[in-house]
């Protein structure tokens, strides 16, 4: 077999992360940030890696703007830049926020496609998935109503992981995500449209719990690893 490689890495170059606020009534300067990547490998599109995931937290907020809920604290919806290649949009937040991790309420990353959600991935405290029982009902009634602690929830959000705000991913279906991920075959046709909106769902019932939740998350230690 012969194989013909061309990737090449180039210079850096000036790049951003997105990132939109709906302000909290409450306690504005506590957030909860709702996220997916902005970049993708540029063989397909990155329609399920991650364009789902970004459109998936748009999504969420403008749920929260359509049913006209008042978030008490503020949700910041961020796409990030620069997942694939080195994580630099991330980095970078983590480095302009580090002072301020204590008002950094919950993180939640939607990067596995955008299969049909099962539940939520929770990176926390045993109490904190205590605390989300109630909200696990509320998801059970579509088919989203499982709790599993793991020890990651999404690359982007591993800084705020390792500072110990709970972290948060919706449980997608990613029976077929790898047939496609990271291949010229990643494009929008491969997307259900139901089933985006029912990550849609799940994100922003999570997010608007946190939002309004009446107590503080414990949080873990942090992990300087
Ligand atoms: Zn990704």
């Amino acid at each position: 077999m012969k194989l013909i490689l061309t990737p090449q890495q180039l210079p850096d170059v000036e790049s951003y992360n997105v990132i939109g606020n709906i302000k909290g009534s409450e306690h504005p300067e506590q957030v909860i940030i709702v996220s997916g990547h902005l970049d993708s490998w540029d063989l397909g599109t990155g329609a399920i890696d991650d364009g789902a995931g970004v459109a998936v937290s748009m999504e969420a907020a403008n749920l929260i703007q359509k049913l006209h809920l008042k978030p008490k604290r503020t949700i910041r919806v961020i796409a990030w830049m620069n997942e694939e290649n080195g994580s630099a949009g991330s980095k970078q937040y983590a480095k302009d926020h580090e002072k301020d991790w204590a008002n950094h309420f919950a993180a939640m990353e939607t990067d596995g496609g955008a299969g049909h959600p099962l539940g939520l991935n929770i990176k926390g405290k045993r109490e904190v998935k205590t605390m989300f029982t109630p909200v696990a009902a509320v998801l059970q009634e579509s088919g989203a109503g499982m709790l599993v602690a793991v020890e990651h929830c999404g690359a982007d959000i591993e800084p705020l992981e390792d500072a110990g705000v709970p972290a948060f991913a919706p449980i997608q279906d990613s029976r077929f995500y790898f047939n496609y991920h990271h291949t010229a075959a990643d494009t929008l046709d491969k997307i259900v449209p139901k089933e985006l909106a029912e990550n849609s769902a799940v994100v922003v019932v999570a997010a608007y719990a946190l939002a309004n939740s009446e107590q503080p998350l414990p949080r873990s230690e942090p992990d300087r690893h």
